[in-house]
């Protein structure tokens, strides 16, 4: 039986001589192995669905061993990703987080999908500045996956107008002076600030924002840290803390 799906290239590797294997983050079925096969072939129809970053419908088919791509529609490439540095690394950072997940809901997928498309649509077509991107999504996807970071008061003992909020990684929340652990760090005032103005600004506004010199690259080790945390992994950040 065949399966439809739209999915993104999360990453693809070599096969035998000809054939590709590609790890596809789909809006029906969430993370999937595929085959291509003879897509090393120059000519080959389906060549375009090796590349990472791209978008399109995928039909897919069980075969011996594993399931095999039979059919493919680009829907975007997103191939200029590839052609600026600093755009490659941010995406595939965001891919990368994708590979370390997997989603308990379809609800919670379906919603980190649509999250995924936002995010490599503002980094490649979005004119915003280096990052930002990369640290919406990861705060985004804070809230999908159910514990969104930021917040005006304590989580813990619900006091408003704090003074200095500690993030405590554990629970992937903000405490007041009063209510921190050992397992906690001070959020610096800045990256606290570039947090709640990026919470609340939406993707299509992000290419207006500025926020203040070094306060995203505090903020994204934050928020770095607390994804890490929190699904117990590393990240491949190659290119991101430079
Ligand atoms: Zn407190």
């Amino acid at each position: 039986m065949s399966q439809k799906m739209q999915a993104i290239v999360i990453k693809s590797s070599q096969r035998k001589e000809k054939d590709a294997s590609v790890l596809l983050f789909s809006l029906e079925s969430g993370k999937v192995w595929a085959t291509l096969k003879g897509v090393k072939n120059p000519k080959a129809k389906m060549k375009t669905a090796q590349s990472q970053f791209a978008y399109g419908e995928f039909v897919l088919e069980e075969g011996k061993a594993g399931k095999i791509v039979t059919s493919f529609e680009m829907i975007e490439n997103f191939h200029e990703l590839c052609e600026d540095v600093d755009k490659f690394f941010e995406a595939s950072a965001v891919l990368g987080a994708l590979d370390k997940l997997d989603f308990s809901s379809t609800q919670e997928r379906a919603r980190a999908f649509v999250l995924t498309l936002k995010t490599l649509k503002g980094i490649c077509f979005g004119q915003v500045k280096k990052n930002y991107c990369l640290s919406k999504f990861l705060i985004e996807l804070f809230k999908i996956c159910g514990f969104g970071l930021f917040s005006v008061k304590c989580s813990c003992c619900g006091m408003k107008s704090v003074e200095r909020f500690f993030v405590d990684y554990a629970i992937g929340e903000l405490v007041c002076a009063g209510c921190k652990t050992f397992a906690c760090e001070e959020m610096p005032k800045t990256a606290y600030m570039a947090l709640k103005l990026l919470d609340t600004t939406d993707f299509e506004k992000l290419g207006t924002l500025r926020l203040s010199a070094g306060s995203e690259l505090a903020l994204l080790h934050v928020l770095v840290k607390d994804f890490e945390a929190h699904f117990d992994c590393k990240l491949n950040l190659i290119g991101i803390f430079i």
